[in-house]
This record gives C-alpha cells, structure tokens and sequence, in this order.
C-alpha cells in the first residue's frame, strides 16, 4: 500500500515537472508596450470582433502552420468568451494574408 502510494506520488510529481517545461505561451513581443509580431515584425492593430462559435476542430497541420506562420490572426472563440458579444483582439495583418495563401495551397 506504501508503495502503491509512492508511485502515485512519483506520477504526480513527474506530471508538474513537465508543466513547467512546456513552452511559453507568448505570441508577441512588446517593446514599450506596442505588441509586434514575432513572425513578421509588424505591430499589432486592435479590432473587435463577434467570438466565433467553434464548430469544426482545427486540423494538426494547420495548428502548426498557424503557430509556425501566422500566430497573430486575432481569432476569438466563443468557448473562450462565454458571456461577451464582442471582444477587443489583436492581430497581425501579414499573418492574416499568410493565412489567406496557406488556405489557398492546402
Ligand atoms: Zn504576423
């Protein structure tokens, strides 16, 4: 029973460990307090926008194509913003028109 309960231990501890691994989240950089693309370089423009119902689950290849090329869509979901009619994003006009061409070749 010591043993079950170690091994438990073991798990979790292994679980948070590799939460603090993980990447940062981070999709911008800020200089002075304007957000800039990593991808592009360009700064981002606010524009509100109605939160999307999310009705289709995102493909893997175009997850990583969106993080890799274009991380800055300034998409809002409505999952995310339960009791909003509208929301502030920001977003990355090149990233939008790479989005644009990704959709276009795939
Ligand atoms: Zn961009």
């Amino acid at each position: 029973m010591k043993r079950f309960n170690l091994l438990v231990l073991l798990g979790l501890l292994i679980l948070l460990s590799s939460c603090g691994e993980s990447p940062p989240t981070e999709r911008e950089d800020h200089f002075m307090g304007i957000a800039f693309c990593e991808v592009h370089g360009d700064e981002l423009l606010e524009e509100t926008v109605l939160p999307a119902p999310l009705t289709v689950e995102f493909e893997i290849e175009y997850q990583d194509a969106m993080e890799a090329l274009f991380p800055n869509l300034g998409l809002a979901f409505a999952i995310d913003y339960p009791d909003q009619d509208s929301v502030v994003v920001e977003y990355c006009p090149a990233c939008r028109e790479a989005n644009r061409l990704w959709l276009k070749e795939h």
